[in-house]
């Protein structure tokens, strides 16, 4: 991720994500994803953040690239991981239907004992939610990724996870090497939800429908806002939106005291 921050506040947002950690203030929230047009809820994506302290409200976009540079990223996504093993069975708990999407980061996954740390993870948790887990991605980290990640998909698809494509075109996404690389869903970055008005965003749009579908792939469009850009997502037959329409990121408590929720 590039970052969103001038270099004179990277120190202070170092700071704050250090004191996070040290203290364990991390927050997780969830938005949900919707199938199209049922709306009907199929799952949510976890979403990163740190308490505001003396340095103010800091934002993923500025702190995830900071700890990405600072090494504080796989401790942080420690936490993350943490957190998300207390939620998973309070949420497939209360909606059994759904899946539960991460961020990961490839600097964290290209730690040496990352796998081993995913392991161990993984035989903590109830077998059952294990194939409820979905791992996002971002695309440009697919770039660079390494042959010992790219196994280590492997054998987590083999376990049950999704391993889902963030941000597509977002990056310098290499159509060429698509097909080499391993992932179950694929997530429209939400530029071009925000400008599928333009008829070659539209037309840009309608070609990844026709693509995922033809190769049996889930599309999630990210970042859906306004009923006009449903009406359009909608005539192109897009099965899975993520967005502010929809919903927010909330906490927890929010999703769990929910009433009848429509789900898939
Ligand atoms: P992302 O994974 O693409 O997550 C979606 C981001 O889009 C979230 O921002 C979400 O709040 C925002 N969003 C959702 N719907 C809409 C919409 O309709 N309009 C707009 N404008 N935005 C929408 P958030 O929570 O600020 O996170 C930003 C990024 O930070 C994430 O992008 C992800 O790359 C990263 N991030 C967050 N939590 C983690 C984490 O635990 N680990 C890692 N590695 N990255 C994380
Ligand atoms: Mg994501
Ligand atoms: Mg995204």
């Amino acid at each position: 991720m590039q970052p969103d921050v001038s270099a004179s506040h990277i120190p202070h947002i170092q700071q704050a994500l250090q004191f996070a950690i040290e203290q364990q203030q991390i927050n997780l929230v969830y938005q949900g994803q919707n199938a199209f047009p049922s709306q009907k809820l199929v799952g949510f994506e976890a979403l990163c953040r740190i308490t505001a302290g003396p340095w103010g409200e800091i934002s993923p976009e500025q702190f995830i690239p900071v700890a990405e540079q600072t090494g504080l990223i796989a401790p942080l996504e420690r936490l993350v991981f943490s957190q998300l093993a207390r939620d998973l069975p309070l949420l497939i708990g209360r909606y059994p239907s759904i899946r539960v999407g991460v961020n990961l980061s490839i600097r964290h996954m290209a730690e040496p004992d990352f796998l081993s740390f995913i392991d161990r993870w993984l035989k903590e948790l109830p077998k059952p939610l294990i194939e409820h887990l979905d791992f996002e991605i971002t695309e440009t980290y697919f770039q660079r990724i390494s042959q010992t990640v790219i196994d280590g998909l492997h054998a987590l698809r083999a376990r049950g996870i999704r391993i889902v494509m963030d941000d597509f075109g977002s990056g310098q996404s290499s159509l060429a090497r698509l097909h080499k690389l391993p992932f179950d869903v694929l997530k429209l970055d939400r530029q071009f939800i925000q400008q599928i008005d333009h008829p070659m965003v539209y037309a840009i749009v309608k070609a990844v429908v026709a693509l995922t579908r033809e190769f049996g792939i889930e599309l999630i469009a990210e970042g859906v806002e306004t009923a006009e850009q449903c009406k359009a997502l909608e005539a192109l037959n897009c099965q899975f939106v993520q967005g502010f329409f929809f919903s927010r990121p909330q906490a927890l408590t929010h999703w769990l005291s929910l009433q009848n929720v429509p789900t898939l």
